[in-house]
């Protein structure tokens, strides 16, 4: 019996856009650089459209500013389209003015672009964390509904370890309130353990990985799988990195399609959007 569904989504920016380089490649210099951002995200759309998947794509303002016709392809593939902020800021590192600011520009180039209102937003970096909560209040002003960044791990970037690991609300006050839809984890002694996607696909072996998402399966909790259009791209270009970052950054890309082809067709996925419809989640 499987009843849980399973959402995928997708944050779309360009491969120089993780914090990873944020010292190497300030804003001034982004569009300088080579773009891929716009062949990566079409290898992700024809998958899902050979695969009859709806997804969720959470774009960076700043790439669906430069590229529109990516946000309507995905408009056109039934996909619902989010908000990744406008220029990868880590909400840990803007104030508050700041974080509206760079919320609200990615809205306002999305909204004029989606079929429906965007209400869901996924931090740069997962930075919602204990520090941030206070963005939440905001998040709600700007007409977000929900949100799918904490991570409830330990992480040396991210992560709230000891957040719920199932859909919550983690922001209510007058009537206002915004549903957290956390990555997804499992439990492992006094440790989670994440399985949801991103570096964490690539790194593991992949039966670990499969494992992992079939006890979610069996236990009910849904899947949140998440990937970048870079993590398909077997041509990025190779940046001087220490060995760790290389290796969270670079590892398993040549494997990544072939690994969610087999994931997808094993377990049931959709949209949050479309996923609103048979859980009991307000999107
Ligand atoms: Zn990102």
């Amino acid at each position: 019996m499987n009843t849980v569904t399973n959402i995928i989504s997708f944050d779309i920016e360009d491969w120089f856009h993780p914090e990873i380089f944020a010292g190497k490649f300030p804003q001034e210099e982004w569009p300088l650089l080579e773009s891929r951002v716009k062949q990566d995200t079409e290898i992700i759309l024809n998958f899902l459209s050979r695969k009859g998947l709806k997804a969720t794509f959470f774009f960076l303002g700043w790439v669906a500013e430069r590229y529109p016709e990516l946000v309507t392809a995905a408009v056109r593939g039934g996909h619902e389209i989010a908000s990744h902020g406008y220029a990868h800021s880590m909400i840990t590192k803007m104030a508050p003015g700041e974080f509206r600011k760079d919320l609200r520009k990615s809205l306002d180039i999305l909204n004029a672009l989606s079929d429906r209102p965007v209400t869901g937003y996924r931090a740069p970096t997962f930075s919602v964390t204990r520090d941030t909560l206070w963005a939440l209040p905001i998040m709600y002003e700007e007409g977000i509904r929900y949100d799918s960044s904490v991570f409830p791990i330990y992480h040396d970037r991210y992560g709230i370890p000891d957040a719920p690991r199932s859909p919550y609300i983690i922001y209510r006050e007058n009537g206002a309130e915004i549903m957290e839809y956390p990555m997804t984890t499992v439990p492992l002694g006094k440790y989670n353990l994440p399985c949801g996607g991103g570096g964490y696909f690539r790194l593991y072996p992949f039966p670990l990985t499969l494992n992992l998402m079939k006890r979610c399966q069996r236990s009910g909790q849904a899947i949140m799988f998440y990937a970048h259009p870079w993590e398909f791209d077997t041509g990025l270009p190779k940046v001087e990195l220490g060995l760790a970052s290389r290796m969270r950054h670079y590892m398993g890309i040549d494997k990544f399609l072939k690994r969610l082809d087999v994931v997808t067709s094993r377990f049931p996925f959709t949209s949050f959007r479309e996923a609103s419809r048979d859980m009991l989640l307000k999107v």
